[in-house]
């Protein structure tokens, strides 16, 4: 089945057959004459996916599955596409309930899966008739295992995207490999957010802002040891690339809303429509495939091909079905491959602190491929051991939590003593390493409706929170008591601590922590209480480039053919990566790493 085809064109086919199929007036259960498999009908059936149940329809007719329809799922956009297209066709195609899950969506397939036999127990099916269903690979076959592009683009995030956009854009032939079975990388589940100086936000908003001071506080959050160098060209290019987004790849963001992240001296990001980065994601692979990029999917590249002169000419890649495929660049290749917060052991090796104790907000393909590829040609690497943790996501999961950015509102954090211990508004790793001092290794945001109205974030992320209440990570109660008992906390403390920060937030003055930015006290109910824990969200480090995103090696040397772009490259971010500077980096680097391979 073609890679993009999204649910809702699937819902129309599977929609129109089942209304062919309601025409038939076959809608109630009746033994089937032709001693099918399963008894005619329509069923329902429910599975547990990432996000929540997924609710399937199926259809039965002369004994065996002739419709699918999807009626309900939380699944993430995108991200599952690829897994309800896929595995549907399977098994409409093979009527077969013995499906492969397709890589990078397991759970998804899973799910899908188990809301399909949920439907067809209802119709009699039992584990003896799906164990003699035939095997199904959902993955793609090659009939050439080698190929010529122009240009080679390892990775299907942000900085991939833009780099085989502009790359395609300038003329050349480029083919785009993605190990897992659907785009968008950390950049996809990221809350959209690009900080840009000089917007019309900004000048609507009166808020004064220049690439000088973009570039001063990206230095100073990043410990000064960024490569200035870089900075400067992120800082300088984040405009005209936010114009490009917007004018070009047609991104909406939200019309009058900046965010100011911890660390920047004014509200400069730009937030993308939905507070993540699904629409950047979509829209830049919709204006890709209208240009005419090729993309392989569930293709992982595994190796560099170095030519005549050290010159990068290739790419040794493995696809889902176990092909292993040459792809040769007579241009270049450009590794857009994302950092490394998803491989444990590679963590360990950088930075041994940042252990198991830590999960990850990352997605499950950055596992640092495109730096061992790198190194493994004499590509330099620089500030491998910064490995930035994200203080407030789901303690069980490590997936970032939205909802908890009730913080940059006014949410305090308390420890399981019911102590505050932190300033709220500190750096993402001083907050992340005091949390892990605590008891637990967790901690809890507190909220009431001064704060909740600022931002609805329990309505603005309604899936997330509610997810959350079923895990019991969150909890909501008309009074301050209810929450400290809920969770088990010393009321008197945590009433105590709650006394003391609204009269800190009556006078404006935070003796304790001397909190920055949104002060309010937390009186008026419902009240929130969130349970957080800090994950792995960024990986510093990586290949050493250029400003023109050329790769260097460990003598400063470029890399004939080879260059890189996003969180693969180091150096930019220097010990601690702002929020909403890593879609500025890798949109802007992506492309200039795109125009340059064609040059
Ligand atoms: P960036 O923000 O720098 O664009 P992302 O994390 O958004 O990084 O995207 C990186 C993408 O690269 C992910 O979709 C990931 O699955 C993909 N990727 C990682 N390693 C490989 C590899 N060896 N081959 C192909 N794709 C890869």
């Amino acid at each position: 089945m073609k890679k993009g085809i999204k649910i809702v064109s699937l819902l129309l086919v599977f929609l129109m057959a089942f209304a062919s199929l309601a025409g038939c007036g076959k809608t109630d259960s009746t033994i089937n004459p032709s001693e099918g498999k399963y008894k005619d009908g329509v069923y329902e059936g429910k599975g547990a996916g990432n996000g929540g149940d997924i609710v399937l329809q199926v259809t039965v007719e002369n004994g065996d599955i002739a419709g699918i329809d999807v009626i309900e799922h939380k699944e993430t956009e995108v991200l599952s596409d690829a897994a309800f297209d896929k595995v549907i066709t399977a098994v409409l195609d093979n009527k077969s309930t013995n499906v492969d899950v397709v890589t990078g969506a397991s759970f998804t397939s899973r799910g899908i899966i188990a809301a399909l036999k949920d439907a067809l127990i209802k119709a009699g099916g039992t584990d003896e008739i799906f164990s003699k269903d035939p095997k199904i690979n959902v993955s793609n076959k090659e009939t050439e295992l080698e190929q010529t592009y122009d240009v080679v683009v390892i990775g299907g995030g942000g900085a991939g995207l833009s780099a085989a956009v502009e790359a395609q854009a300038a003329g050349a032939n480029v083919v785009l490999l993605e190990k897992m079975s659907s785009l968008g990388g950390n950049t996809l589940v990221s809350g959209g957010g690009l900080n840009v100086p000089g917007t019309d936000q900004q000048k609507a908003l009166g808020v004064e802002d220049s690439v000088e001071t973009f570039i001063e506080d990206t230095m100073k959050g990043g410990d000064n040891i960024n490569n200035k160098e870089l900075v400067t060209v992120m800082a300088e290019n984040a405009l005209s690339t936010a114009k490009w987004l917007i004018d070009t790849i047609k991104v909406e963001f939200i019309p009058d809303r900046l965010q100011q992240f911890g660390g920047h001296s004014v509200p400069r990001a730009l937030i993308a429509k939905g507070n993540h980065g699904t629409d950047l994601i979509q829209k830049l692979e919709t204006y890709a495939n209208d240009l005419g990029v090729v993309f392989k999917m569930e293709t992982k590249a595994d190796e560099l091909i170095v030519g005549d002169n050290n010159k990068i000419v290739g790419v040794k890649a493995t696809n889902a079905s176990g092909q292993e495929i040459t792809f040769n660049a007579n241009k270049g290749v450009i590794i857009a491959s994302g950092g490394f917060g998803a491989n444990l052991d590679m963590r360990k090796k950088y930075n041994p602190e940042i252990d198991e104790k830590y999960k990850t907000t990352d997605v499950a393909g950055t596992t640092g491929d495109g730096i061992v590829m790198a190194e493994n040609i004499g590509a330099d690497l620089m500030h491998m051991e910064h490995i930035q943790t994200y203080p407030t996501c789901n303690p069980k999961t490590g997936i970032i939590s939205y909802v908890a950015n009730s913080r940059f509102d006014g949410s305090i954090l308390l420890n399981q003593e019911g102590n505050r211990f932190v300033e709220e508004m500190d750096r993402r790793d001083v907050i992340s390493k005091a949390i892990l001092d605590q008891t637990n290794r967790e901690a809890y945001l507190v909220w009431g409706q001064e704060v909740e109205s600022i931002g609805n974030m329990t309505e603005l992320h309604k899936d997330e929170y509610n997810n959350l209440e079923k895990l019991d990570l969150i909890y909501k109660a008309d009074t301050i008591e209810e929450l400290a008992e809920h969770f088990d906390i010393n009321i008197d403390t945590f009433k105590a601590t709650i006394e003391k920060y609204n009269e800190y937030a009556e006078n404006g003055n935070d003796e304790d922590f001397n909190r920055r930015g949104s002060f309010f006290p937390i009186e008026k109910g419902p009240f929130y209480i969130q349970k957080v824990a800090p994950a792995v969200h960024h990986t510093m480090g990586g290949i050493v480039v250029n400003k023109e995103a050329k790769v260097l090696d460990n003598d400063g040397n470029i890399i004939p053919g080879l260059f890189a772009a996003g969180e693969v490259t180091g150096g930019i971010h220097g010990g601690n990566r702002l929020g909403g500077n890593a879609v500025t980096d890798v949109i802007v680097f992506g492309r200039i790493a795109g125009e340059n391979v064609v040059k």
